[in-house]
């Protein structure tokens, strides 16, 4: 199964929009090591997701859970994968030649040319050169890692010249999503210039298409590739069985937004998973009221619980903010993938398909 380990509720960096609470609580190693037999324990199939806080402020940690979880792949036969979401400022060599032999995939927090505006370390000083300088390390050992920028309302002015720089400085994938939460305050001047935005980056994607260059932005593409698919991504993702959140001190939660809410509790790595817990969670998944007879109800992101709770404290109930966003990510998203398959469908098949 799948985990995502909190290994500490400590970061160096002060984001505008974060959401966690910051306190220097780390995993223990007794937590990370039941952590890591639990992953084991069901399946075939054993994946670790590195968190935090910022996680490589334990690294010490990962690369114990590393070691440990290699050697129980061997002896067991059943397959070990890692990955790890950090905001780079202490990437170094020594930990990306180890990441590298363990085939981890890393997420690079990244905002592109919005990164001044809205991530700064904790005393107030801006990160940009620090994690461009580690953009390009990173880059260099993984050639395929990701950058995930967080677009909040004062960083929607530079969307698409982000977009652009991250493609310069060598990534061929990029995440781009809004920022939710308390901490964030959407207008609708705010969404107009989103709109703007996403047309101008839209415009650029189709510049690369005509040359030829591969680059996966997962915002447009998901949606080009659903809409050929016929997936439907409403459909809720397994809450607390796909990927299980981790805290520090070894409970379980659904996902991370829960984190803390002692109803969401599903266990602790001590004890194991409380299963009925599970089932009742599966059953109270249902489509947002608003959304049952709306068209783009099979298009659209309305049932991610996490979102939803961030947005409106009800993991069943979807925002007008996330509601907007949608129906203008559809819209642009379905006009480009038109456009792309008028310029070239075979190139378009293979990319989409
Ligand atoms: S780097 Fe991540 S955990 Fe740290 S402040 Fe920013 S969003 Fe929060
Ligand atoms: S576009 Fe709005 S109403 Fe339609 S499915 Fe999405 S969130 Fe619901």
């Amino acid at each position: 199964m799948n985990l995502t380990l909190h290994l500490t509720e400590n970061c160096n960096m002060d984001c505008s929009y974060c959401i966690r609470e910051k306190c220097p609580r780390d995993m223990t190693e007794e937590v990370l090591y039941k952590a890591c037999d639990l992953a084991f324990s069901r399946g075939q199939r054993a994946g670790l997701c590195f968190f935090g806080g910022e996680p490589l402020l334990k690294k010490d940690l990962i690369y114990k859970a590393l070691d440990y979880c290699e050697e129980k792949s061997l002896k067991t036969g059943i397959r070990f994968d890692c990955k790890m979401t950090t905001n780079g400022t202490l990437l170094d060599e020594p930990f990306l030649v180890r990441a590298v032999k363990a085939k981890m995939g890393i997420g690079l927090s990244f905002d592109g040319k919005a990164q001044d505006v809205c991530r700064i370390f904790t005393g107030g000083q801006p990160t940009s050169s620090v994690v461009e300088e580690k953009a390009k390390l990173l880059l260099s050992y993984m050639p395929g890692s990701t950058a995930l920028a967080t677009i909040a309302p004062q960083a929607v002015p530079y969307y698409a010249e982000s977009v652009k720089y991250l493609h310069d400085l060598g990534f061929t994938r990029v995440s781009f999503v809004i920022a939710y939460g308390s901490r964030v305050s959407w207008t609708d001047d705010d969404l107009d210039l989103l709109r703007i935005e996403l047309e101008k980056t839209s415009a650029y994607l189709k510049e690369l298409f005509i040359k030829k260059e591969h680059f996966f932005m997962s915002a447009f593409h998901s949606k080009i590739r659903d809409c050929i698919s016929g997936k439907n991504p409403a459909e809720r993702c397994h809450l607390g069985v796909r990927q299980m959140p981790v805290t520090p001190t070894g409970d379980l939660y659904p996902c991370t937004s829960f984190i803390g809410d002692t109803k969401y509790l599903l266990g602790n790595v001590f004890d194991g998973i409380d299963d009925n817990k599970v089932i009742e969670l599966a059953k109270k998944a249902s489509t947002p009221e608003t959304c049952v007879n709306c068209d783009l109800v099979k298009r659209c992101t309305n049932s991610c619980g996490c979102a939803n709770r961030m947005n409106t404290g009800d993991e069943n109930q979807v925002s007008p903010l996330q509601c907007t966003y949608e129906r203008m990510l559809i819209e642009i998203s379905d006009a480009l993938g038109e456009e792309l398959y008028q310029i070239d469908p075979e190139r378009f098949a293979k990319e989409f398909s």
